[in-house]
C-alpha cells in the first residue's frame, strides 16, 4: 500500500526560523516580567543524555510539555485531534527515541537515517517526527540567526501532529502527488507577474488580518475576491491544484501551530510573528513555504467572519473557497 507523508520535511521550522527573524532583529526582546501568558519552561541546565536510553531531559520535558496542552488544544475545535494518539520520534545517534505518553522506547534501525520533522505513517499508525531539541536549536541558529525557544519545539511537535491527523483522517495524497504539487509549485517561482500579483493579494490579506473599526472589511474582502480571479490566467490547472493543496494542509497546520504559540507566548508575540506584513522575501524563500502563510492568514479571516467553520471540517475544500463562502454569512 503507498505510504503517505506530508513532505514537511524541514521546510516548516526553517520557514517558521524566517518567519521570527525580523522580530530578533528589529524589536527590542520583551522582559520576561511583562508576559503575563502561559510560557513553555527553558530546558535545565543540567541536561544530561539519559544513558539507558541516550534521549535528553529536554526532549522528553518538551514532549510533557506539548502533551500537556492538549485541554487547550481541545477548546481549538479541531475534532478528535488528540497528540496520544500519535508516536513523536527523535532521531538520535542511529536509534529513534519513540515517546507516547509516557512510555519511551527504542528503536533500531530508524525509521529514517537522519533528523525529520515531518508526519509519516508506519506500518498500522502515524507518527510525528522530529529533531533533537539541542540539535535543532543550533542549526536554526547558524542557519537563520533566530532562538529556536522550547515553546518553538513544542509548536513544531503539534504542527506535524496535526498532518498525522490530516493524513489519518482526511488528507490521501501520496507522497509522489506531493512531490508533483511541490514541482508544480516550484515553477511558479521565476513568474514575475505571478510573483506581482500574489505579493498584491497578500497585501490585500494583511490590510484584512488587521483591520480595525476604521476599516471595511467587506470592502476589502470583495477587492480580494476579484483580484483572485487573475490566477486564473497565469497558472495552469495543474499549478492551481498545488497552490490550493498547500494553503490547505500547510495553510491549515500553520494556523493551528500559530494559535499554540498565541497561547504559550502571547498576543503580542503571536501577532509580530504570524500576522506580520508579508516579507516579499518569503516568496522566493521555498515554492511552498508562501502558502503557508497565505493559507493561515485566510483562515484567521474565516475564522473571523464564522467561528463554526471547523465544524465538519474534512479539508476537501479550498481556503479560497471557504473564505468565499464565510464571506457570504
Ligand atoms: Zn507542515
Amino acid at each position: 500500500m503507498q505510504k503517505r507523508i506530508i513532505p514537511c520535511l524541514i521546510i516548516c521550522a526553517l520557514l517558521l526560523a524566517s518567519c521570527a527573524q525580523p522580530q530578533v532583529s528589529e524589536d527590542q526582546p520583551t522582559p520576561s516580567s511583562e508576559d503575563t501568558e502561559p510560557t513553555a519552561s527553558a530546558p535545565s541546565a543540567e541536561d544530561a543524555a539519559d544513558i539507558e536510553t541516550g534521549l535528553s531531559e529536554t526532549d522528553k520535558e518538551l514532549y510533557q510539555q506539548a502533551l500537556a496542552l492538549q485541554s487547550y488544544v481541545d477548546t481549538l475545535g479541531f475534532q478528535n485531534l488528540r497528540l496520544i494518539d500519535y508516536p513523536v520520534t527523535v532521531y538520535l545517534d542511529g536509534a529513534d527515541y519513540v515517546m507516547q505518553g509516557d512510555t519511551l522506547t527504542k528503536r533500531q534501525p530508524p525509521f529514517f537515517d537522519h533528523i525529520h520533522t515531518t508526519a509519516r505513517e508506519v506500518e498500522d499508525h502515524y507518527e510525528v517526527f522530529v529533531p533533537p531539541y539541542e540539535e535543532w536549536r543550533e542549526i536554526v541558529k547558524k542557519g537563520a540567526n533566530v532562538d529556536f525557544t522550547p515553546s518553538r519545539h513544542i509548536n513544531m511537535i503539534w504542527h506535524e501532529a496535526f498532518h498525522a491527523y490530516q493524513l489519518e483522517n482526511y488528507v490521501k495524497t501520496t507522497s509522489e502527488q506531493f512531490e508533483f504539487h511541490h514541482a508544480e509549485a516550484e515553477k511558479t517561482l521565476d513568474d514575475s507577474a505571478y510573483r506581482s500579483l500574489f505579493i498584491t493579494e497578500q497585501r490585500l490579506l494583511d490590510k484584512a488580518v488587521s483591520a480595525d473599526g476604521t476599516v471595511d472589511l467587506t470592502e476589502l474582502l470583495n477587492e480580494w475576491a476579484v483580484l483572485i480571479e487573475q490566477y486564473n490566467d497565469l497558472l495552469t490547472d495543474a499549478q492551481l491544484e498545488a497552490v490550493a493543496l498547500y494553503e490547505l494542509v500547510e495553510g491549515s497546520a500553520y494556523y493551528f501551530e500559530s494559535e499554540i504559540h498565541r497561547h504559550l507566548e502571547g498576543e503580542k508575540k503571536y501577532r509580530k510573528e504570524y500576522l506580520a506584513p508579508f516579507d516579499e522575501n518569503h516568496f522566493d524563500h521555498t515554492p511552498t513555504g508562501r502558502y503557508y502563510i497565505s493559507g493561515m492568514k485566510k483562515l484567521v479571516l474565516i475564522e473571523r467572519l464564522n467561528p463554526n467553520w471547523k465544524n465538519g471540517l474534512t479539508f476537501s475544500e479550498s481556503v479560497d473557497s471557504m473564505l468565499l463562502k464565510a464571506m457570504e454569512g
